[in-house]
């Protein structure tokens, strides 16, 4: 979301004249887009601004803004902490960003806008088109949470679950089809809560499928509890459009984990939207999100744990050492030794990669059909993702940016997929 963000926060600045720039040591101004979802992230923005003080010790001094949660959770602390900050800008609030910079540019003003207007937001934002114009490109169709899981700051640094009207994403989704995207990734915190004037993730993706020059969707990420019928019917095999990928996190493969976590969901309700959907699409395939070394977790919760990802075979999983978050509920709870949860994620992962490595093994010698993005750094290289979202990089002479192709795959690892193109196969042409 923080990548769509960033992009929309381009479109706004664009318009009073600021221009992106790969030169670091020359831009008149920074936008540093902030994730708080881990540790390290507060680190991270004091280590960009001494970085830039560095590059600008005997120039004059740039405009240096810090938006996205980081700056929501930390923005007073930011700003007395560390006096070459200029503006504090939250997530809700950076449609805001031209008079922001109006105002310093002027009156040398510190600002710290960080109220929750997300309505306000996007109909602002409508106001200035989505020039990005990546193959695949990512829409935000909802934001904000109110599950209030104990370990998250979503509900904090996002607020109230919000859902864009339809019809306004059906037109921006036409803009990036203008702009060259072939594939769509529908975001939100929550986004198979997303529910507008009777309008469902469900109906939205088959509004969006009407659009001809879409050849993929996919959305991220959903929340068990949210998984209604209509979203599993909408995964039937005959929605060509519709991605077999589905993430689905499930944090722990423990019933009091999950409890303790307050997901809301069990592991027997998790296993059973898994069959609904293998049940309508024989297809579909999973990936997912862990939280390893939660406050209280046994041994036995951990092994729940690994036996979940052995019995599912994720194709791909996030996992990460539980990571106490300023606010939230669980940042009160005694932890577990930080060794322990070292231990258990290093199992954890090892299992994970295994399981990995032996699908994409089971994938050498076989057809995919591959969306390209773009060049690789290497000469005749280019890298595409198949259905499952796995990276692909095939050598060829053509130009394959935006093709759907059919490639062999003649080998790999754990990460990238390598094949070959039937050079003589004609793009294969899909069914809207
Ligand atoms: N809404 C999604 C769900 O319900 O699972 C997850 C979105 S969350 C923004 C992204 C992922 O970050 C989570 O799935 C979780 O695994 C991880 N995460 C969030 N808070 C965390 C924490 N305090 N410590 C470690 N990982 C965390
Ligand atoms: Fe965070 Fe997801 Fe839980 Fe919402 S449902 S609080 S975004 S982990």
């Amino acid at each position: 979301m923080n990548e769509y963000d960033t992009n929309r926060i381009y479109d706004i600045a664009k318009s009073i004249n600021y221009k992106k720039t790969n030169e670091l040591s020359k831009a008149d101004c920074y936008v540093l887009n902030t994730c708080h979802i881990r540790e390290k992230a507060t680190d991270k923005v004091y280590h960009d601004i001494g970085r830039i003080k560095k590059n600008f010790k005997d120039k004059k001094k740039p405009i240096v803004i810090v938006t996205g949660c980081v700056a929501q959770a930390e923005g007073d602390i930011l700003l007395e902490r560390e006096k070459y900050i200029d503006a504090i800008i939250g997530p809700q609030s950076f449609h805001n960003l031209n008079q922001i910079i109006k105002n310093i540019e002027k009156k040398s003003l510190r600002e710290n806008s960080t109220s929750f207007d997300v309505k306000e937001k996007f109909d602002t934002l409508n106001n200035f088109k989505n020039s990005d114009s990546s193959v695949s490109s990512f829409l935000t169709i909802q934001e904000g949470c109110d599950k209030f899981c104990k370990f998250c700051v979503v509900p904090y640094t996002r607020g109230a679950e919000f859902s864009r009207p339809t019809k306004e994403l059906i037109e921006e989704a036409k803009d990036l089809a203008k702009n060259g995207a072939k594939e769509i990734t529908l975001l939100g915190q929550n986004v198979n809560a997303y529910s507008h004037d009777q309008q469902k993730l469900s109906t939205l993706i088959s509004r969006l499928s009407e659009i001809k020059d879409i050849k993929r969707i996919r959305y991220s990420t959903s929340h068990p509890k949210d998984f209604t019928k209509d979203l599993i019917e909408a995964h039937k095999s005959t929605n060509k459009k519709l991605m077999p990928l589905i993430h689905l996190p499930v944090q722990s493969g423990s019933n009091n984990i999950l409890q303790e976590m307050n997901r809301k969901h069990t592991v027997q309700d998790y296993l059973e939207i898994i069959d609904k959907l293998k049940a309508v699409n024989p297809r579909v395939k999973f990936s997912s999100d862990f939280i390893i070394g939660y406050p209280g977790e046994t041994e036995n919760d951990f092994n729940d744990t690994l036996n979940l990802l052995n019995k599912i075979e994720f194709i791909n999983c996030f996992s990460f050492i539980f990571s106490p978050r300023p606010g939230t509920p669980a940042a009160k709870l005694t932890e577990i030794d930080y060794n322990v949860s070292k231990k258990r994620l290093t199992i954890f992962q090892k299992t994970a990669e295994k399981i990995k490595l032996k699908y994409k093994k089971s994938l050498f010698n076989k057809t995919t059909l591959v969306l390209f993005e773009n060049k690789t750094k290497i000469k005749n290289e280019f890298f595409g993702r198949d259905e499952y979202w796995n990276p692909v990089i095939v050598k060829t002479k053509q130009n394959l940016k935006g093709k759907l192709r059919e490639v062999k795959i003649t080998g790999g690892n754990q990460n990238t997929l390598y094949g070959e193109i039937d050079e003589k196969l004609k793009e294969r042409d899909f069914a809207a």
